[in-house]
């Protein structure tokens, strides 16, 4: 059973700031592992990622067959069943009409002054997308990865994906083949991530790494970056549900075990007006649970992390949602608009009863790769400006520096910078000789 709460009752504050600061991760300490094999690929290249990938993957590559070819993409490709094709080819439609929409706008205006100011977005030239290969394998993340990369205008994509015994996804290879990925290569860890950072020599390096990836691939994303940029380091799943009694109990539920089923510590939160509706979505999660294929990690999620908290009103639960801050939130209500209003710490909203959240994951169109672990505080979703840089650009007249320039004079001075200060003196001086 999950924990239940009630803003009613005296320990609620300290009950749901414990609900709010619990540790769901476990990740094991394998930095100086990941440390050892990052040296490892920087001194040896290729020879050190394909023995690294003997060891782990138990595959034997050389540095040839370390990248599919586009033959091999287009083979394997080919045997992904027409209905998922379909599906994916939906998907990237969807996802690619949205994200095209934050293509972000270069401006350039000229000030009172006469300086010309402004700034201009560039696409990173190359970058790298991580594909867990082990335990869970999802050509969608590869769409919400790739596709936003084209999208920027990256030039160079490559995918990382290991293939343990030589077993690959074949939609993983469509769902890069659909989303125009140019390079695939069959290795993984940290030693993949440590490639794309520092390159090998069959591998040039990337300038941003994306994607999620287990314990040893996180540590490595950690340590490359500053050589490269990263995304950011996903923890475990979350959903809040905020819904009122005008829901079918068993739609809820089923929102709930949609984020519990993909890790034990995922978490899954539901905040209602009424206590017997939060009571009747307990009952249909447990009935849920005695059949969902993934029973046991969802059953253990909601065992150790679930909660439902019932509220006096729905402007409470919107304050306790800016709390909570979580990946994904469902407004299950008369009117999502305006509850979304008063609500500002969220990766990702659904609005009504007709939004479950897995729509999201797959075929919305807005990114599935969101802040957890309350970060959504602070930051937001994979999108296109994270595979962008926003170079700024100034440009003075010979007036717009005799306006401003004297400042600039000073402001030099008071920093004991000589050079910064005459390089703008000199200037002066010859326009006011003219
Ligand atoms: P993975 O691809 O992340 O890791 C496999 C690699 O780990 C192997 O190739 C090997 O190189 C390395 N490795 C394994 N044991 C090692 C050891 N003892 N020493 C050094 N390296 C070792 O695949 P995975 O392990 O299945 O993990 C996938 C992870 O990605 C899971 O944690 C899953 O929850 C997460 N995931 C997240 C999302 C998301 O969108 N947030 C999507 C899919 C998967």
């Amino acid at each position: 059973m999950p924990q239940f709460l009630n803003s009613r009752d005296a320990d609620f504050d300290v009950r749901f700031t414990a609900l709010l600061g619990m540790k769901r991760e476990d990740s094991p300490d394998v930095d100086e592992i990941v440390a050892g094999i990052i040296a490892d690929v920087r001194a040896r290249g290729d020879a050190a990622v394909l023995e690294l990938t003997a060891r782990f993957d138990r595959l034997e590559l050389t540095a040839q067959t370390m990248r599919f070819t586009p033959a091999e993409i287009d083979g394997i490709a080919a045997t992904v069943p027409a209905a998922e094709r379909d599906a994916l080819e939906l998907a990237a439609d969807r996802i690619r009409a949205y994200h095209v929409r934050q293509m972000p706008e270069n401006e350039l205006w000229t000030d009172p002054d006469g300086a010309t100011l402004g700034w201009r977005w560039t696409a990173v030239q190359a970058a790298g997308l991580y594909v867990p290969g082990g335990l869970a394998s999802y050509p969608s993340s590869v769409l919400m990865n790739a596709v936003p990369a084209k999208v920027a205008g990256v030039k160079r994509l490559a995918i990382t994906v290991p293939t343990p015994d030589g077993v690959v996804n074949p939609a993983v290879l469509l769902a890069a083949k659909i989303a125009g990925v140019d390079e695939v290569y069959r290795i993984g860890g940290a030693q993949a991530v440590a490639a794309l950072a520092y390159g090998t020599g069959s591998i040039a390096p990337v300038d941003k790494i994306t994607g999620p990836g287990n314990a040893f691939v996180a540590a490595a994303k950690r340590r490359v970056f500053g050589k490269v940029g990263i995304d950011m380091i996903a923890g475990p799943s979350e959903i809040l549900v905020i819904a009122d009694a005008d829901n079918d109990p068993d739609f809820i539920a089923l929102d709930l075990m949609s984020q519990a089923e993909h890790d034990e510590s995922a978490q899954s939160i539901l905040i209602t007006d009424d206590d017997a509706f939060g009571r009747k979505v307990a009952d249909a999660v447990a009935a849920r649970l005695e059949t969902l294929e993934r029973r046991a990690i969802a059953g253990a999620s909601w065992r150790d992390f679930g909660a439902v908290i019932t509220v006096r009103d729905l402007d409470e639960a919107a304050a306790l949602a800016d709390r909570i801050a979580p990946e994904h939130l469902e407004l299950c209500v008369a009117d999502p608009e305006a509850l979304s209003e008063k609500i500002s710490n969220a990766g990702a909203l659904f609005l009504g009863g007709f939004t479950p959240e897995a729509v999201g994951d797959y075929v919305g169109g807005p990114n599935h790769v969101l802040p957890t672990a309350r970060s959504a505080r602070f930051s937001s979703g994979l999108s296109v400006l994270d595979f962008m840089k926003r170079t700024t650009i100034a440009r003075m007249t010979p007036a717009a520096l005799k306006a401003i320039g004297p400042a600039a004079e000073t402001l030099a001075k008071s920093e004991s910078l000589e050079a910064h200060g005459l390089s703008v003196r000199v200037r002066l001086d010859k326009l006011n000789e003219g």
